[in-house]
């Protein structure tokens, strides 16, 4: 069994270096340093390659000034005819991190379209309809391409297996997987992607890739270490990682698991 409170000491030890992600240009945090997955995307970020400007940098400068209707609009106007995987890809995290701050979002200073709560959970709904038309669409285009391209590179085929986590086509996912396992030379994606879906699927291969990821310094991997947790009904343990981790960095995921912990926690009061 992991040993959680030596994780929750090493996280709590990590002097976090931040880095702009190539892909999404978020700040994201690495433990001092090293290369890691982004916080809010999940691609790979090599800390070595300097990062090229993402079409989605503008939708995120305005989520940084927690100017969401304008984001909105942004994302909207990007997303008409978008045809660029990696775009779709990253608007769909975009939508789906909105979607859930929608749905919660009695503590968020979400003005200009937040009214009432019919209002926020209608719009949760039409969010949570674009980022699933966003996903389906990555896993047609990519798919679509693995047909014809055995040289694909890997960090689309992973970003089609995070879509299909993401819709939860866990069957999918799992073909998708052992296919950038092929593919991943170097192995980084795949280890990601293996981490991912054992915990999703809750196999007992998890504690093995949650030992190895823990190890490396992978902070997007406490998240997947809280949420593992939580599946085995460890909620209080699962609690104190996240919110450990949200001393450290801003992982994007790590709200709406948060939520749910403390919504079953309190159900369970009543
Ligand atoms: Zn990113």
């Amino acid at each position: 069994m992991l040993d959680v409170g030596k994780y929750v000491r090493l996280l709590a030890s990590y002097k976090p270096v931040a880095q702009r992600c190539p892909h999404c240009s978020t700040n994201t945090f690495s433990a001092s340093g090293k290369a890691a997955s982004c916080n809010f995307c999940e691609q790979f970020v090599d800390i070595t390659v300097a990062g090229a400007q993402a079409p989605f940098a503008v939708v995120k400068s305005q989520v940084d000034l927690k100017d969401w209707s304008s984001a909105l609009k942004s994302a909207d106007q990007m997303m008409k005819g978008n045809a660029d995987s990696e775009q779709l890809y990253l608007l769909g995290v975009f939508y789906l991190n909105l979607s859930s701050m929608m749905f919660e979002s009695k503590d968020y200073n979400l003005s200009g379209f937040m009214e009432s709560n019919a209002t926020s959970i209608r719009t949760s709904l039409d969010l949570t309809m674009k980022w699933k038309e966003c996903f389906f669409k990555v896993v047609k285009i990519v798919g679509d391409e693995q047909k014809h391209n055995m040289q694909i590179d890997p960090a689309l085929v992973f970003m089609k297996f995070m879509s299909e986590i993401r819709l939860k086509r866990l069957v999918d996912a799992a073909l998708t997987l052992r296919e950038l396992q092929g593919l991943d030379k170097r192995g980084t994606l795949s280890e990601y992607a293996l981490l991912v879906y054992s915990v999703e699927k809750n196999t007992k291969q998890a504690e093995v890739s949650l030992s190895v990821s823990l190890a490396k310094g992978e902070i997007n991997a406490y998240y997947y270490l809280a949420k593992y947790l939580a599946k085995h009904n460890k909620l209080a343990e699962a609690e104190a990682v996240l919110n450990k981790l949200g001393e450290t960095a801003n992982v994007s995921m790590s709200r709406e698991l948060l939520y749910r912990i403390r919504l079953t926690e309190e159900a369970s009061k009543m």
